[in-house]
């Protein structure tokens, strides 16, 4: 069969890799993919947000499935445009990716439903914003309700901060459209994780719990950003942590996306925080997690595109995860998640077997690698526990360390490591 990746970035990458190991699938097409995808795949030159070029291209050259990677062209509705023309497309419709489009909606659904999440309030009116923090006070989290490449959360450790928060959304449009809404809710303090599964209406196959590491720099300071690393499964998740997660969180939102007349087709990633009461909802995303599909993916034994294809059909695709553990570090422009300069060469990079590297933002040009985005690559690497894949991982990034155009974060999994050794 012919495939079709949507997307261009890390996570496509990995997705690609899974593929290639397929000996169904025939051929490989990603739009727009980068650099690294054009090793398994063709790359064709559509942007992701080009629902109607994606259609006739898919038409045209016989793809008998289109995997959608990340949250814009889902939101905007690309699967229902695919479906309308009787393409086989993996990925929720717009109705149902409104989980990850509006996080009012996603609270609505937690709230009507009993899944466990903050407690919250959504506001449109500056006024009522400002009164409801002052009643609860700080920390509190101010949020824009619609996508802000993941800056639209502000997590403020005083009320001022969270005042002016409300100024800069409502107020200033900092999001445009996207925080013409905006939710605020409760500071939950504990340890996060991700939960991502294959669904398709009330049937949920769960993937190993992974963790990746949102802060910029060392010791989690710095801005926020896309991730800077993961690692997968996560070691010091208790197991009733993870059934708790799945029972009353994972299972019941899907049973409540049909329940709304939207069920839910594709991968549902949910961001849980394991608080004093049990794990609660952080955030739902409609797609998989990046970087955590790049240290899950590698311990799925199946054939991915089998699971996809039974997922489709109703069938229990029968996952099977290898017992090792995946771990992965990102290598970022310097500047990242502010201003950073592209179209930097890529050092050679000497990695053995036990490596494997993914693209994100990387270009070909001049007969070499150069970086085209804020996160470039990730390294990683699967172990017999956590500190062998970081070992490893860690062992081929040196060739970073002195660069003046990348860095990475020396740190990934590291609380996580001598908590287990205490
Ligand atoms: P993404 O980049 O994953 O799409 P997002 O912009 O949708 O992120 P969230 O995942 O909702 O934003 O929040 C970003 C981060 O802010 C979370 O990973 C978490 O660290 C922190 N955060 C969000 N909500 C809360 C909360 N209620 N309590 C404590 N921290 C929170």
């Amino acid at each position: 069969m012919n495939i079709m990746v949507v997307g261009r970035g890390g996570r496509e990458h990995s997705i690609v890799q899974k593929l290639s190991e397929s000996a169904q699938v025939k051929h490989i097409f990603a739009a727009p993919g980068n650099a690294g995808i054009k090793k398994g795949a063709e790359c064709i030159n559509i942007d992701e947000n080009d629902h109607e070029s994606l259609v006739a291209f898919a038409k045209d050259n016989q793809v008998g499935l289109t995997i959608v990677g990340p949250e814009n062209p889902l939101i905007d509705g690309l699967v229902d445009r695919f479906l309308a023309e009787g393409l086989l497309v993996f990925g929720p419709s717009k109705a149902a990716a409104l989980l990850e489009g509006s996080k009012h909606f996603a609270k609505q659904i937690m709230q009507k439903y009993e899944i466990p999440t903050a407690e919250y309030q959504a506001f449109s009116e500056v006024e009522a914003a400002k009164a409801y923090i002052e009643e609860k006070g700080a920390p509190i989290v101010v949020k824009a309700d619609g996508l802000a490449a993941g800056k639209g959360v502000v997590v403020a450790e005083t009320e001022d901060e969270a005042l002016s928060a409300v100024d800069e959304m409502l107020k200033h449009g900092q999001f445009g459209a996207a925080s013409r809404e905006i939710v605020v809710e409760e500071y939950l303090a504990g340890d996060e994780f991700s939960l991502m599964a294959f669904v398709n209406g009330t049937d949920v196959y769960p993937m190993i719990p992974a963790k990746d590491h949102k802060r910029a720099l060392e010791g989690d300071q710095g801005p926020n950003t896309g991730g800077m690393g993961a690692f997968a499964p996560v070691a010091d998740l208790k197991d009733a942590s993870y059934e708790t997660a799945l029972e009353s969180i994972v299972r019941p939102v899907a049973e409540a996306m049909v329940q709304e007349g939207r069920p839910f087709t594709g991968i549902l990633y949910a961001g849980l925080i394991e608080t004093e009461d049990g794990p609660k909802v952080i955030e739902f995303n409609a797609r998989f997690g990046d970087p955590e599909t790049q240290v899950v993916l590698p311990l799925l034994e199946n054939d991915l595109e089998q699971v996809v294809i039974d997922v489709l059909e109703g069938k229990d695709p029968g996952l099977e995860w290898s017992n090792e553990t995946c771990a992965g570090v990102v290598v970022a422009s310097k500047g990242y998640p502010g201003e950073y300069e592209k179209g930097r060469p890529l050092p050679e990079l000497s990695v053995d077997e036990k490596v494997f590297v993914v693209h994100a933002g990387t270009a070909f040009a001049d007969e070499e690698y150069v970086s085209s985005g804020g996160r470039v690559l990730l390294v990683g690497s699967k172990g017999s526990d956590l500190a062998q894949a970081l070992d490893q991982t860690y062992q081929s990034l040196h060739v970073f360390d002195d660069s003046d155009d990348f860095f990475y974060r020396r740190d990934i999994g590291r609380s996580i490591l001598s908590s287990l050794m205490h």
